[in-house]
This record gives C-alpha cells, structure tokens and sequence, in this order.
C-alpha cells in the first residue's frame, strides 16, 4: 500500500530548514521552499524554478501541496463573486468577494458546514463535517486577491471570516491562517482589515482577547434578549447573554478594539420597542457599533424581513443613545452569496 504523504504546507518554516539539512542540502533551501508554498501561492513543486529538478522530485516523492480548487465562479449583477471552493477531499465550501467603490472584501469560510444551528441560517442546514485547515482559509484569500486584480484592477484590501461555519470553533486553525495571511513571509495585509465574526462563544472571545489579536471582532447578535435569541440561535441556551457580555467586556478591557454587532431585523420576531431598547443596554456594556443586515431569505416561512419602519425605529433609537449604526443592503443576492445563504446550491 503506497504511503499517504504528508501536505508541505502543514509544516513551519523551521521543520522545512530542519528537513533540508536532513536530507544532506543547506537549511537555506528550506526559506526558498517556504517562500514558494506562502509568498507564491505555488500549487505544484514544478513551479519553484529556482530549486533543482531532483531537489523537486525529491519533494514530489514526500510531500504533497493540497491545493483548493475553484470548482465554479459566479458572478452577481451587483459585481459579487461567489466560489465554490473544492477541498483535497473533494468537499465543497464557498467564499465570496464583495465589491464597492473603494474596497473589495472577502468572505471566507473556516468550516465545511458549521457546527451550530442558528434557524435563520443556510449554512446550519449542512452538518459540519470537518474544520478547515489553516492553508485551505489561506487559499480561499488568495483566489479572491487573485480575482480581485484581474476582474477589478486592485489587491484585496479587507476579509471578513462571516462564510460557512463558526471560525471560534476552529479557533486554532483561523489564527494560524491569519499568522499567515498578515506575515510579510504570507500576503502582509494588516490585521486590522480583517473581521473575525462570531456568533458569541464567550471563551473563545476571552481567549482571543488573551493572545491579544489584532484583528477586529464582529458579533451576529440578533436579539439582545436571551428568550428570542435563543428561540433563534439555540446554542444562546447555553451561552447566555449575560456570559457573551462578560466575554465583551473582558475583550474591550484587553484590545479597546470596539466591537461591531451584526443584526437583522426579523418580522414578528425582534422588530418591537422592546427589542431595540434591549440592544440599546447590551450596546452600552463596551463600546460598539451595530451593522443592520438586510435578511437574505432562504426559503423558510418564519424568517421575513421586517418592515423599512422598524429598521428605521432601530436606526433612530440607536443613534439617539449615541450608538453608530449603519444599514446594509445585502450583496450577491442573485447567487445565493450574501449573509447566511452559503449552502453549497450552485
Ligand atoms: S450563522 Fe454562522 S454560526 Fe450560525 S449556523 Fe450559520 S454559519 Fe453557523
């Protein structure tokens, strides 16, 4: 039975000088390997033309670059890209590049499905079957800088990770590809263009806060009464509010990184008085914004985007306690490739 070989990219810098040095060449070799696998993008060992050809049988014979693939690209009349991305072992997840005028976003996923259950929710309807791999986050950023340049004529300039699956339970994984992606060795992107949104794992946030990050947090809150939000995001039953806000608080303390709430606004379930004088109280625990997201729906009869005059009571009361609020109209719908629609329907 032939050996299953190990992805290069799983390896550090080090462990490549190390086994450069164990195979009778220089540990140098080992920096110029890395260069092609993280600066490069390399997706086959062919590629790195400043190493010689047995250098690169030798790696072909130990080693294998487990690429992502971009099965299909959509585009969306609104310039949205959304890729279906094929793994090594042939699953699919999606990312998407958001244009504006000024930026191009993208939306990565750090789970294939997603390990919680918010109603509301494309994603949730797909089991999670595995977490992502540090290089397979990574790849997603590259196709979309790579899309970016070719369909729009800039680099990628901010991610969010708001695709499928809960990047704080791949907690892990998502830092290591952030290490990556800001590493001047990597794409040398400042953490501070990239979100990491969580729908509120309260010790994942207190651990972040911990490593001191230096990206931003986004949190899907959505109700900011634990009766409604767990009645919509069911894993709320057991991280109350009470502890997420504990949690927010404690980050706030470590990064005075102000915190964005993500929140839509649903017929008949968080469009009254009551509801926005909750997210009132829960916005004045540490300091933060609220993003009002347009409902993409996915086809289910209990979720309906609230009437323009809720919104707008949100918009006012909000800015009248002096809390920034900005409405936004979702992207991509066309495609299935705005907020909460990523479900692999293409
Ligand atoms: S909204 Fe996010 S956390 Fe909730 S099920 Fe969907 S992908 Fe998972």
């Amino acid at each position: 039975m032939q050996a299953i070989k190990k992805d290069i990219r799983a390896l550090t810098k080090e462990q490549l000088r190390t086994f450069f040095e164990a195979h009778g060449d220089k540990a140098f070799r080992g920096n110029q390997v890395y260069e092609w696998l993280w600066g490069k993008a390399a997706h086959s060992f062919d590629e790195m033309t400043n190493i010689s050809k047995e250098t690169r049988q030798m790696l072909e014979d130990n080693f294998v670059i487990n690429n992502i693939r971009v099965d299909q690209m959509q585009r969306s009349n609104d310039g949205t890209i959304k890729n279906a991305v094929r793994l090594h072992d042939d699953l699919i997840v999606e990312s998407v590049l958001i244009p504006t005028p000024t930026r191009t976003t993208a939306c990565v996923s750090s789970q294939v499905g997603c390990s919680l259950d918010c109603k509301f929710c494309a994603t949730a309807k797909l089991k999670r079957m595995r977490n992502l791999n540090p290089d397979e986050i990574y790849d997603q950023v590259v196709a979309i800088d790579n899309e970016s340049r070719l369909y729009f004529d800039r680099p990628l300039s901010n991610i969010v990770f708001m695709g499928m699956g809960e990047p704080l339970m791949n907690y892990n994984n998502v830092l290591a590809a952030i290490d990556k992606i800001t590493s001047p060795e990597g794409l040398g992107m400042s953490p501070r263009r990239i979100t990491v949104s969580t729908s509120g794992v309260p010790k994942m946030i207190k651990k972040m806060a911990d490593t001191e990050v230096k990206f931003k947090l986004a949190v899907s809150l959505h109700s900011a009464i634990d009766e409604v939000r767990t009645s919509i995001m069911p894993f709320n039953a057991t991280f109350p509010l009470a502890d997420l806000r504990e949690a927010l608080e404690y980050w706030y303390g470590k990064t005075k990184s102000r915190i964005t709430y993500e929140y839509v606004v649903w017929k008949g379930i968080n469009d009254t008085r009551n509801d926005v004088d909750a997210l009132v109280k829960f916005c004045k625990f540490a300091p933060s914004k609220v993003n009002l997201i347009e409902y993409n729906p996915i086809g289910d009869e209990v979720f309906k985007q609230a009437d323009n005059r809720a919104i707008e009571m949100y918009q006012q009361i909000l800015e009248r306690n002096g809390i920034t609020v900005t409405v936004r109209r979702s992207r991509g719908k066309d495609i299935d490739a705005a907020c909460g629609q990523l479900a692999n329907k293409s």
